[in-house]
C-alpha cells in the first residue's frame, strides 16, 4: 500500500532560488531577508511588527521577558499543548499554572480559566496573588491548537477585567481567524512556529508578531544580547563603536538563509491553507460516511481553522469503551497497526501534567485536568498535507475501517 506521512512541507523552486540568493550575497546571518519575512508574515496576519527568532518557543520565551514575566509570578496555560508553551514560562523563572481545556475544539476552557483566577488568587493593590505561593499572576498563554483559535473574546475579557497580559500561543496557527480577524491582533503579541510540523517552515524557526512598536524594539534588543546603539554611534555615524550591553540578552537570531527560505513559504501559505481546509472537508464527509468511531475536529461559526493538524478523538460510546485509559490503550493500539500499514498518524498533542517534569515538580494526578488527559490518551491526527488527494483520503479512511473492524 501507498505510504501516507502524517504531513509534509511544500517546497518549490522558488526555496532553491531565494536560498541560493541568500548563499551568493555572501549574507547569511541575520539581514534583509529576515527583515523582509517580518515584514511580510506581519502583513498577511494585519500586524504592524514581526520580530523573528530561533523557534516559537525562543519567540514565546523573548516576549514574556519582554512583557516583564519573571520569578515570584504565575502564567496560566492550557494543560494540553506541546510541552513548549510552559517551558518558556519555567525558563523565566515564573510559575506555570494549568488550565484544562474543552473536547470539541482542543483549547483553553474559559469557564476553568474564569474558576482558577478566582479560587486561587485574591486582589491585593490591583494585582492577583496567589492565595498559595504569594506569587502575582502576571497573564495568560491560550493557545490556538491545531490552527483554530481559542475562545480569545472570553480570554481577553477576563485579562481586562483582571488586568493582566495575554501572549497568544499560535505556533500552529498562522492564518488562523475569527470573523475575519487574524489570531495576534487579539493578546499583546502572538508567537508563531516555523517547524516543519506547522503551516510553513524555515527548517526551525519562530516569530513573535505585536502592535506595539515599544516592545518590539525591546525584543529586537533582547534577541540580540541585549544590545543597544550608543547614542554616539548612532548620531555621529560612527559603526567602529560596538553597541551599549546594559542588560544580558539572547542570542535568538534567525539566519538570512531561513529568511529566504520563509520568504518563498509566506506566499504559499494561503495556497497551503485552502488545500488543507478542502482535505478536511473531505475527511468530515468520509469519516461521517463510514467511521462514527471518530469524532472530527470543529470549526466553530466564525472561526476560520487552518487545519495544521487534522486531528480527531475516539468516541468511546461508539466503541463500547468505558474508560479513558482503555480508550488509549486502544488507540496506541490503533495507531500501531495503522503505522504497519503505511498510515503515519500520531496522538494530537501531549497533557502537560503528565509529563515528567511537571508531574514530579507539581505532584499533579490525572484527574486534574480530565478533558486534557482524555484528549491526551483518545486524539489521533490524520495525514494532512498539499498534494494528498480524495482517492488518498478514501485509501486511508478505508483502511482505517477495515483496521478498527479487525480489532
Ligand atoms: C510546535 C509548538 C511549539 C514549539 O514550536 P518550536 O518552533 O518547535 O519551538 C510551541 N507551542 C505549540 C502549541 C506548538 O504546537
Amino acid at each position: 500500500m501507498k505510504k501516507y506521512p502524517v504531513t509534509k512541507p511544500y517546497f518549490t523552486d522558488e526555496e532553491i532560488q531565494l536560498i541560493s540568493d541568500s548563499l551568493n550575497s555572501g549574507w547569511v546571518a541575520q539581514g534583509p531577508k529576515v527583515a523582509e519575512f517580518e515584514k511580510q508574515t506581519a502583513k498577511h496576519e494585519g500586524i504592524s511588527e514581526g520580530v523573528a527568532t530561533t523557534s516559537c518557543t525562543t519567540a514565546l520565551h523573548l516576549a514574556m521577558v519582554a512583557y516583564g514575566l519573571k520569578a515570584g509570578m504565575d502564567a496560566i496555560a492550557p494543560a494540553f499543548t506541546f510541552v513548549a508553551t510552559t517551558n518558556a514560562i519555567v525558563m523565566t523563572g515564573a510559575v506555570p499554572v494549568l488550565c484544562d481545556i474543552r473536547q470539541d475544539t482542543f483549547n483553553i476552557d474559559t469557564e476553568n480559566l474564569r474558576q482558577i483566577i478566582e479560587n486561587q488568587y485574591e486582589s491585593k493593590n490591583g494585582r492577583l496573588i496567589n492565595k498559595k505561593t504569594g506569587n502575582v499572576l502576571w497573564g495568560i498563554v491560550p493557545v490556538h491548537e491545531f490552527g483554530l483559535c481559542c475562545d480569545i473574546y472570553e480570554v481577553n475579557k477576563l485579562a481586562t477585567e483582571y488586568n493582566l497580559t495575554v501572549i497568544e500561543d499560535a505556533a500552529c496557527a498562522l492564518g488562523a481567524k475569527i470573523n475575519g480577524i487574524h489570531q495576534g491582533a487579539f493578546g499583546n503579541a502572538s508567537c508563531i512556529s516555523f517547524h516543519p510540523r506547522k503551516s510553513i517552515t524555515t527548517g526551525e524557526g519562530g516569530m513573535v508578531l505585536t502592535d506595539d512598536s515599544n516592545l518590539a524594539k525591546r525584543m529586537r534588543e533582547l534577541r540580540t544580547h541585549g544590545s543597544t546603539v550608543s547614542a554616539d554611534a548612532r548620531d555621529k555615524g560612527k559603526g567602529f563603536l560596538l553597541p551599549e550591553f546594559n542588560e544580558a540578552g539572547y542570542n535568538y537570531r534567525m539566519t538570512d538563509v531561513q529568511g529566504a527560505m520563509g520568504l518563498a513559504q509566506i506566499k504559499k501559505l494561503d495556497t497551503i491553507i485552502e488545500e488543507k481546509r478542502k482535505g478536511a472537508v473531505i475527511y468530515n464527509e468520509l469519516i461521517s460516511d463510514i467511521l462514527p468511531e471518530f469524532i472530527t475536529p470543529v470549526e466553530p461559526e466564525g472561526y476560520f481553522h487552518t487545519y495544521q493538524s487534522y486531528v480527531c478523538m475516539l468516541n468511546l460510546e461508539v466503541l463500547g469503551i468505558g474508560s479513558v485509559e482503555e480508550g488509549g490503550k486502544y488507540r496506541n493500539t490503533l495507531l500501531e497497526k495503522l503505522e504497519a500499514i503505511g498510515i503515519a498518524t500520531r496522538q494530537g498533542t501531549h497533557a502537560v501534567h503528565m509529563l515528567g517534569y511537571y508531574k514530579n515538580r507539581f505532584g499533579y494526578v490525572s484527574e486534574d485536568y480530565v478533558n486534557a488527559y482524555a484528549c491526551d490518551h483518545l486524539s489521533i491526527t490524520l495525514p494532512l498535507y498539499v498534494g494528498i488527494s480524495r482517492d488518498d483520503q478514501e485509501d486511508i479512511v478505508r483502511n482505517i475501517r477495515k483496521t478498527v473492524d479487525a480489532m
